[in-house]
């Protein structure tokens, strides 16, 4: 099995609309997607997906926002795929971020930044299993 990473198209992406030229765009970076789904996370949900950053003064705001409407997790496959997709994605902070990547085309500010990527493979690891079940993956 080729490498991947998790990703979550997040509230504010998905509420103006972004999430089909999001997925255009990660698609034709090379990406295969194995898993996605449209849900909301409740409160407690998103607290325990970003339970590393519990001791962040942003953490509150992270959750609330997070759970602030429907989010389109994806598992997504490619060699390298961790460090190309946070390659495609850009930096934290929008107003940091590289030209055409995602974050800069698509994000609203650090904390309302359309899209995650996970930060290595074990983390990869982590978040799919959270989001989806084996059952859940194709080919
Ligand atoms: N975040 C925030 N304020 C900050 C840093 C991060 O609101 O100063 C939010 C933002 O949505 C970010 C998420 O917390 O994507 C997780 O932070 P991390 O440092 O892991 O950034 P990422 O890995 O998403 O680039
Ligand atoms: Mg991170």
């Amino acid at each position: 099995m080729k490498p991947y990473t998790l990703t979550i198209i997040k509230p504010d992406a998905v509420a103006a609309g972004h999430v089909g030229k999001i997925i255009d765009h990660i698609v034709s970076a090379g990406f295969k997607v194995r898993a996605m789904k449209l849900m909301r996370l409740t409160p407690e949900q998103a607290g325990m997906f970003y339970y590393i950053h519990r001791e962040r003064p942003f953490y509150n705001d992270l959750v609330r926002y997070m759970s602030s409407g429907p989010v389109v997790p994806m598992v997504l496959e490619k060699d390298n795929a961790v460090a190309d997709f946070r390659t495609l994605i850009g930096a934290t902070d929008p107003a940091k971020a590289a030209e055409g990547t995602i974050r800069k085309l698509y994000a609203q500010s650090i904390e309302a930044n359309a899209i995650h990527g996970s930060d290595s493979d074990d983390n990869a690891k982590l978040e799919a299993a959270f989001f989806f079940s084996a059952l859940e993956w194709v080919d």
